[in-house]
């Protein structure tokens, strides 16, 4: 490692955070813009170990302030190729991490990185991560034969740069589009948010795509060609179990195996019984909603509540951390675009709720029937709103509210909700106090719950 650098650089960093109260600047994230890219150029157009700044450096700014942020990698080597690009940019992530005092959150265009004020006082500038980046990438992958990055901090510039990356990215998205499960015989699976999500296992199909949504099918099966032991693997298929929840034994045993036998089945296409685990670093959560019988999308860039009163961030600290939470599951946007979304609670026909820019970005998947029926924040921002524009408009799930009622006449508990039987299930509580600070999980196994009616409030602070 360059020894110009004035903060350690190592994998005991990985776990830091910097509180807000350390905060000397913070870089992209949810009150600015930004986005990360990784591309793969000719040799002859890289100047190896380069690092631009396009903007003032982090020397240069205010403490307590925040700026927008690109970071542009690019990579050559004679074994190179574009399907590499999503891994690559996947490692920004943990590499980034291991620079103390430097803090970087999510993926592509939600990115969110912070420098600690000792780091600052340090004189850790833009200049150092990104000599640091490179170091990191090159002694880990071979096939790097040069590397140069730019950094961009100037407002219009980093405007232009997301709006060029976001091109590439639906590039890289659309690829998987054509392909299906059935197509292939192989899956593969990621295991690198396991240094803070420990149980979760991440299935990458042709038809669900890595939940941070960095790493599609193709892109998975050119990281094991190049690192064979690296955290991206191979899944053998083996049977199909249920076709329509996506259950596979090949999944089954490789979760099983992965997560220390914590997580022994998944299906990768419901909500209910065992769905797939989430990390942290998704980019939207899907959760079930008793009181309409539907299903509710957020997306990590919705500033305001979902109709259960909470915000993504409430609810990503619940169902993040690598466990298995009945009725929520966090997912790339892409996923939103699969024609197995969801497909055994009744996908698109169950979809009731998600805010109005996820909405305009997923406009053209939606069933024209449907594009009226589902609401936004416009349109119901609590349950009993949701209620009343579901009825006024006909949505599909109204049908159903008859049938459980009179399910419920007749002595019966309805499949799904609000009756559930769980075989296990994890709550993360906050709110409890515990010495040293952080939550509980209290986990039922093999648990039969009956419920009339689940409320959810939030804790007025
Ligand atoms: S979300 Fe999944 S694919 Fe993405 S980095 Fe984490 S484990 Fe890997």
């Amino acid at each position: 490692m360059d020894k110009d650098i004035p903060v350690d650089v190592g994998l005991i960093y990985e776990g830091e955070r910097i509180r807000k109260a350390n905060m000397f600047v913070d870089l992209a994230g949810p009150k600015s813009i930004g986005v990360e890219l990784l591309r793969v150029a000719p040799v002859e157009k890289i100047k190896d170990k380069e690092v631009t700044i396009v903007g003032p450096d982090v020397t240069d700014m205010e403490e307590g302030s925040k700026s927008p942020f690109g970071v542009f990698v690019e990579v050559a080597g004679e074994k190179m190729e574009e399907d590499l690009e999503g891994v690559l940019e996947r490692r920004i992530h943990d590499f980034s991490n291991y620079i103390q005092g430097y803090m970087h959150l999510n993926s592509r265009d939600i990115i969110w990185c912070r420098i600690g004020k000792d780091a600052a006082k340090k004189g850790l500038s833009l200049k150092h991560v990104g000599t640091a980046l490179i170091d990191l990438f090159k002694s880990e992958f071979d096939v790097i034969e040069k590397m140069q990055i730019t950094f961009y901090t100037k407002e219009d510039e980093t405007k232009k740069f997301i709006e060029d990356a976001r091109k590439v990215f639906e590039k890289r998205d659309a690829r998987a589009r054509g392909l299906k499960d059935e197509d292939v015989d192989k899956f593969y699976g990621c295991l690198l948010c396991q240094s803070f999500a420990p149980q979760h296992v991440c299935t990458i199909t042709p038809t669900r795509t890595s939940s941070c949504g960095s790493i599609s099918w193709f892109e998975g099966r050119a990281a094991v060609k190049v690192d064979p032991k690296g955290p991206i693997f191979e899944i053998s298929k083996g049977e199909e179990l249920d076709t329509l929840k996506g259950e596979y034994s090949g999944v089954n045993e490789e979760t099983q195996k992965r997560s220390n036998g914590e997580v022994e089945t998944v299906y990768l296409h419901s909500l209910f019984g065992h769905p797939h685990t989430s990390c942290g670093c998704f980019e939207a959560i899907a959760f079930y909603i008793p009181d309409v019988d539907g299903i509710g999308i957020v997306h990590r860039d919705f500033q305001g509540v979902t109709p259960f009163g909470i915000p993504f961030s409430t609810m990503a600290g619940q169902v993040g951390g690598g466990i298995q939470s009945e009725g929520f599951m966090g997912m790339a946007i892409e996923y939103l675009r699969s024609p197995k979304f969801l497909q055994a609670d009744g996908g698109y026909n169950r979809l009731v709720w998600l805010p109005k820019a996820l909405k305009d970005r997923i406009e053209s998947e939606l069933p024209a029937e449907l594009k009226d029926k589902i609401a936004t924040e416009e349109d119901a921002t609590e349950l009993d709103s949701l209620r009343e524009f579901l009825k006024e408009k006909g949505h599909p799930v109204v049908e159903n509210w008859g049938k459980e009622e009179e399910e419920e006449k007749a002595g019966e508990v309805p499949g799904g909700a609000p009756g559930m039987v769980v075989p296990e299930l994890s709550m993360p509580l906050s709110g409890i106090p515990i010495a040293g600070g952080g939550g509980i999980n209290i986990t039922f196994k093999n648990a039969k719950i009956y419920a009339e009616k689940i409320i959810i409030t939030r804790k007025e602070k």
